[in-house]
């Protein structure tokens, strides 16, 4: 039966043979893409009256959707916080080289840097379609200058700034350039933090707590201002208490505004986190735990220096330390195998180990209405996965735009 060509004469694929993530569940269905959108069955055949153009045997993959990386600072030897001529070609390769990890949009994320090099590379990021040429760019995350000192881990102190009389003024004169901009993390202490917190929320900016010594009411006075995210729980924050648990306290609160979810950033590589921590956090608050792999240069190449913004770092195995120090600074993680270390750290299902990577991600960024999800009309950003999660292929709207040599459909 030819597909009907009233609606469009897009081909519709339907890939066969599969697995698909929808609704929380692994379901045995088919996926069926139009115009680089998912499409609704039930629509075409009855509708429409139409069919499938291509039928694509999955070999029983799974499929899921893209993932979403809010944190990475680079990776494959380039270092989003440098103040380079040609920004564009360094995000371009990292977009393209994050494909074969499942990895179909991103923020690349700068590190606290002089103002100078915000100057420099704020224009050169545009957010931008994900395709054949690699990731999807969902705009910059800045992660400082406006951080605790205290909690500054890999970045450089003297950079760090604070809110003065211009409050967000200070904060425009440090950026120049919000455009671009999609997450700021800053540390909520910080005096005049709340008018600040307020602006970017205005501004449609999701504002994320780290790098931090806030106390829990500081936390959650931040979220009533707008504060949605957690930038790497446990990591650069206070620990836990039992008195006063910080930051860490909001997977908890009651004191988190109605109809409001705060998420949280989890580098889940084995090494920035422990199983145990991250089961705490998991079991406290699954809903809101999104997968970052808060990748620096070195991601991707092997063991050695490498850079991050201003500060050099030494990478082995799947440390990364401040060269000379025992500071960790960022990871080397791939976000496929960060999706996997969190399955089993946790004992979590598939289901729950691809949406922290996908539907969380998306919701934190209020794109899961086109990003994260399988539903349909959706962009058709998917993934082909084995059962133990390697993937195996990348689809960006609907077109392949990686797999493995061995994989072929
Ligand atoms: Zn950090």
């Amino acid at each position: 039966m030819p597909s009907n060509k009233s609606v469009s004469d897009a081909p519709i694929f339907q890939f066969t043979n599969c697995r698909i993530l929808r609704s929380h569940q692994l379901q045995r269905e088919d996926l069926w893409v139009r115009e680089g959108k998912i499409l609704n069955p039930e629509k075409l055949f009855f509708d429409e009256k139409g069919s499938a153009d291509i039928q694509l045997d999955c070999k029983d993959s799974v499929i899921a959707p893209g993932f979403i990386d809010v944190q990475i600072n680079g990776g494959f030897g380039v270092d989003f916080s440098l103040a380079v001529d040609d920004v564009q070609s360094g995000i371009s390769l990292v977009s393209q080289k994050i494909l074969s990890h499942g990895v179909t949009s991103f923020c690349p994320t700068l590190v606290t840097s002089p103002p100078s090099v915000y100057h420099k590379v704020l224009p050169q990021i545009s957010i931008r379609n994900g395709g054949p040429h690699g990731a999807g760019i969902l705009g910059a995350h800045l992660e400082g200058p406006f951080i605790s000192k205290e909690k500054k881990g890999a970045h450089p102190e003297h950079y760090l700034s604070t809110f003065e009389s211009g409050a967000f003024q200070d904060l425009l004169a440090t950026y120049r350039h919000l455009d671009c901009v999609r997450i700021v993390t800053l540390a909520p202490e910080m005096k005049r933090s709340s008018e600040v917190i307020q602006e970017l929320t205005r501004r449609g900016i999701c504002v994320s707590l780290g790098h931090s010594v806030a106390n829990l009411s500081q936390a959650e006075e931040a979220v009533r201002h707008g504060a949605t995210f957690i930038t790497h729980l446990f990591n650069a924050m206070l620990p836990f208490h039992h008195r006063d648990p910080g930051i860490v306290g909001l997977l908890t609160s009651d004191q988190i505004p109605a109809r409001r979810r705060v998420f949280y950033g989890m580098i889940s590589d084995g090494i920035h986190t422990n199983p145990a921590a991250l089961r705490i956090a998991h079991r406290a608050h699954p809903k809101g735990l999104v997968l970052v792999t808060d990748a620096i240069a070195g991601m991707g190449l092997a063991p050695g220096k490498h850079t991050l913004g201003q500060q050099v770092i030494e990478v082995d195995g799947l440390n990364t330390y401040i060269a000379g120090t025992k500071t960790l600074s960022g990871s080397v993680a791939t976000m496929d195998s960060c999706v996997r270390h969190f399955l089993e750290a946790t004992g979590c299902t598939v289901e729950t180990a691809l949406e922290a990577a996908s539907l969380h991600p998306a919701q934190l960024l209020g794109i899961e209405h086109r990003k994260g999800t399988l539903n349909y009309d959706n962009d058709a950003d998917f993934l082909l996965l084995d059962d133990s999660l390697q993937v195996r292929a990348t689809y960006i709207a609907g077109e392949r735009v990686w797999s493995q040599d061995t994989f072929t459909i």
